[in-house]
This record gives C-alpha cells, structure tokens and sequence, in this order.
C-alpha cells in the first residue's frame, strides 16, 4: 500500500475508535500513528488498543507507529462542598494544604510545591484556564488570592500556574508505572506531557533505555523558554496547543507554533502540531473553514505530523474526521505554493557526510524526475537527514529494525520498509527497485535514487550515491501477500 501523502496522521484511540473494526477504519481513511492516551482508560484498555494496531500492521504489511502519551504532573484541586462552589470576581480565596473540604471562600490544594514556588502577583489558572486567580500573599503552606477571573469551579478540576518553573518531578509516580507497561507493551513513542525542563526529557530516556523514542510536549512557558537544549534532548517535539493556550495565552500560540516547527525541522527531528485541528468535527460531520485553514497551515508550515484528540477518540465521526484532514492534507500538498513556503524553511546541510550525501540525493532526484529516493538506514539517523531535506521525491526507507521503522512512521515524507541491509552493491541496487517497484513508487522503467554506506551494515556511515533503473518485474497484481521487503498488499 502506497500512501502519497507526505505530512502524517496521528489519531488518538479512545472509546469512539477502540475496536479492530474502528481502527482498521482509522487506518483506511488515512491514520499513519495511533495515540494512546494514559490520562484515561485503564491498562486493560490499551492493551486490547494496542493489539487491535498491531493486527492491522500485520495484515496490511504497513508499518505503524504507536504513541503512549503519559499524563505527567497534572496539578487538581481538592474536595469542594456539594461537588461545586460560586467564584466571584473581585472575592477573596484562598488555597492552602488543609484537606478539609472547601467551600467560596477557600479550598484545599494538595501540592506544597506550588505554594513553594509562587509568590505575591502570580497567576493560578483554574479549570482550562477559565477562573483566574492573583496571588496577595503565600507562604509554605497557603496563598491568599484575588478572583480576577470568576466561574463555578468543581471538584478536582486542574490547576495552571503560568510562567512559574514548579520544583515538579517530570514523572509521577503513575507515569513511572504506565511508561514501564506501554514499553513492555511495545509502543514505539512515548509522549511526555508538562516538560519543564531539559532534564525531564533526559530523565525518561533514561527510564526507557532505548525501548521508545521520546516526545516532548511542549505546553508550559519554561520549556518554550529552553526549547534548544529541550530539542537536544527529545527525539521530537508535540506542539500541544491545548494546555499551551491555558498557561500562556491564545493569541501566542500561532507564533509559537511557527517557532517550533521551524526549530524541529532545524534539528532534523519530527514535530507533531495538536489539538483541536478539527475540534467541531466531534459533534458535526464537516468541519468550520477556519479548521480546515489551520491543518492547511500546519502542512505549507511543513510539520511532520497532524493529530487529532477528541475528534477521533470520543467524537461522533472519527472516521469522517481522518479522512477530511487526509483530503485536507492533499490539497495543500499539490499546491506549488506548498513547496515554494518549504523551501523558504529550507536551513543549509550541516557538515556531515549523511546532510552531504542527502542534499545531493535531493538535487540528483529532481534534476532527473526520480521516482523516489531509496535509503538504507541501519539506526534511522540518515533517514532523518533525508527528511530534514524535504525533498521532490517521496523517500522510501530500508531498514532492518522494524522498532526503527515504526519509529520514523512519524517523519514527514518517508515511507519506512522493514528490509534486510544490503549484502553486497548489486543486492543494494536490485533490493532498492524491487521494493520501489512492488510498493507503488516507481514503474518499470523509471529511475530511483539510492543512498547507502559501504562497508554494508555499519551505522551512520551513509557515503554513496547510486542512480539505478528500475527493471521489469511481475505485474504487481499477480502477487499481493504481505512479505518482508518483496510485494506489499495493494
Ligand atoms: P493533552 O495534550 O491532550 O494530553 O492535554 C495536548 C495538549 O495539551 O494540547
Ligand atoms: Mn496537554
């Protein structure tokens, strides 16, 4: 199966998409990634998920990638009397560690860290950002607050405190558990949600030793702050508007987003913009012209990824919903101006063989109308410098990993193949146009590029350069089982 669309589809599964039917559906319509959402659902939950996934990679010979996103240090209000209290603009309230149940006037906040690290003229954002507190005074234990912002604020809704850097270990206790069980059950990402600082990114990498890739979201002003060493760290970046427009403000999230984007596609490392993309879609069939615009800005921005929430995890019409940001998608991508706004993103190749070796596969493949550019990548590493390039060509990825090919099923532009490595330069050469012929990218006749490094089988050694022509082969009818680098389901 040969996916044209160079932008992907991340769909979070929820109650709406869970069953293998739905998911098969999702996949269809156009789904390249699936999110798991650990805020909600039990293990239980998302094992039966993940199975259903898996199922549906097998039986289409399509490699899917998997993101387990854990709910980091969310921060909640405590017991509030008959369920909800009135806050009045202008009204005192204060917080404090007492667990006695609240009422207007005050109510417990069990987080001593908070009260820790604010002081007189901080902000508390209650509910979404939809109350909004000033702090007066606080000490270790309690802050007086002036409600600016009044509303009914019930039990355990969450609490936002902007532009205050919280003493808040990355991973709760339950992250440490559910970031443990999502590796063991295989997922190929994991999604860390309220990254403050560098250091959280480092600190599930090190938790997850290698068995997932590690996405940063980035949702809260001290991680925009450092969002440089941040990349250093992540394997990639979620713009995660949602909690992003509560702790700092909607009007700045369109430039930060453009920030990001461009940052992440600097580094060579896949960028995924969420939330609400498609956000009517999940009570109405069509989506506003104002959500369509903002998928469509997302594309000519050139991120890697597009995700939908609610939309396809609880909405009325997941599938209607993939499908629309697939047509979406392909629109702008056919647009001249599409590829014009990227190449004015377009950052030099750093000094390295791999950005060498794929600035030319870029150049060589346009200059002769390549049908796609072939690379082998043992770790993934060149593969992304092949992206990073944006290139004409779709980009087929050889790989011998298939944890490395799920992976870079995120990645913008690539269509990543569990294949063997290369024995010798003639396997290179006739393994590159079989698999380009029998996945649909290129007819007989056509040539593709190939970039490769000899010896064959070492990593990050990407030195060659190779144009072949793609030969005669069976009609790709004839033989349509799934197999490891040979014909692939249609
Ligand atoms: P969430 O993250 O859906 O886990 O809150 C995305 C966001 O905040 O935008
Ligand atoms: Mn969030």
């Amino acid at each position: 199966m040969r996916r044209p669309r160079r932008a992907k589809i991340l769909a979070t599964i929820g109650p709406a998409s869970g069953t293998a039917d739905m998911v098969e559906a999702l996949f269809l319509a156009g789904a390249d990634a699936f999110r798991l959402n650990f805020s909600h659902g039990s293990w239980d939950e998302h094992a039966a998920r993940y199975a259903a996934i898996r199922e549906v990679e097998k039986r289409h010979g399509h490699p899917i990638a998997v993101i387990a996103d854990l709910q980091g240090p969310k921060l909640r209000v405590g017991h509030l009397t008959g369920g909800a209290v009135d806050l009045k603009e202008g009204a005192r309230f204060r917080l404090d560690l007492d667990e006695t149940i609240g009422d207007e006037k005050r109510a417990p906040l069990p987080h001593p860290e908070i009260f820790k690290a604010i002081s007189e003229g901080a902000t508390l954002l209650l509910d979404d950002g939809r109350i909004r507190l000033k702090v007066l005074s606080s000490d270790e234990s309690h802050a007086e607050t002036e409600v600016v912002v009044g509303g009914r604020l019930s039990d355990h809704k969450g609490v936002n405190v902007p532009h205050v850097e919280l003493p808040l270990a990355a991973l709760s206790p339950k992250d440490r558990r559910d970031l443990d069980y999502a590796v063991d059950l295989g997922v190929d990402w994991l999604a860390l949600s309220f990254v403050q600082r560098p250091e959280d990114v480092a600190e599930a990498k090190k938790l997850a030793q290698g068995r997932g890739a590690v996405m940063a979201k980035m949702e809260k002003p001290a991680a925009i702050a450092r969002l440089d060493e941040i990349l250093e760290h992540a394997d990639g970046l979620m713009v995660a508007r949602g909690d992003l427009g509560v702790e700092m403000s909607p009007e700045e999230v369109p430039s930060l987003q453009k920030q990001m984007v461009r940052a992440a596609r600097q580094a060579g490392k896949p960028v995924v913009v969420a939330t609400q993309m498609l956000e009517s879609m999940v009570s109405s069939p069509s989506p506003t012209r104002a959500e369509a615009s903002d998928v469509a800005t997302a594309v000519y921005d050139g991120a890697d990824a597009l995700m939908l929430s609610a939309e396809s995890a609880v909405g009325a019409y997941p599938r209607e919903t993939v499908a629309m940001m697939d047509r979406i998608i392909t629109r702008v991508e056919s647009d001249p101006l599409h590829r014009r706004f990227l190449d004015a993103e377009m950052t030099a190749p750093e000094g390295t063989a791999a950005d060498a070796i794929m600035a030319g596969a870029r150049q060589v493949a346009r200059t002769i109308r390549a049908a796609a550019i072939v690379c082998y990548s043992t770790a993934g590493s060149t593969a992304l410098r092949a992206v990073r390039e944006r290139p004409e060509a779709p980009i087929l990825g050889l790989m011998p990993d298939p944890a490395v090919c799920r992976r870079m099923v995120l990645s913008w532009g690539i269509s990543p193949v569990d294949s063997e490595d290369a024995k010798d330069f003639d396997d290179m050469v006739a393994r590159a146009c079989r698999v380009a012929y029998w996945r649909g990218f290129a007819d007989s006749g056509q040539r593709v590029v190939i970039t490769a490094g000899v010896p064959f089988g070492t990593r990050g050694a990407t030195n060659l350069l190779h144009i072949a022509w793609v030969g005669e082969y069976q009609d790709r009818r004839a033989d349509n089982r799934p197999q490891r680098d040979g014909p692939a389901v249609e």
